[in-house]
């Protein structure tokens, strides 16, 4: 996969959320990330990422590196509105 910034050739990867207590991933838009605080009920449109890997002690592939803008980009399974 080719970095969306800059188009080069990114490392395939995988990130791996250690630790004991149970999180939960969401994506939000930008005007609702951009609140202070991390409280999700203060947000809207959140996505829940659909992954068990977003548990704890888990492993999550389709991670990729750019080397060049030394960013990480993650392909997430988004739970359907219709799941929850
Ligand atoms: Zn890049």
């Amino acid at each position: 996969m080719n970095c969306l910034l800059c188009g080069k050739e990114m490392k395939k990867g995988g990130i791996i959320v250690s630790g004991r207590t149970i999180m939960a991933l969401e994506w939000y838009p930008a005007i609702e990330f951009n609140k202070r605080g991390l409280k999700s009920w203060n947000r809207t449109d959140g996505k829940e990422l659909l992954d068990e890997a977003c548990l704890f002690g888990s492993k999550f592939e389709d991670a990729f590196y750019c080397e060049h803008c030394n960013k990480v980009i993650g392909l997430f399974n988004v739970r359907k509105e219709s799941e929850s």
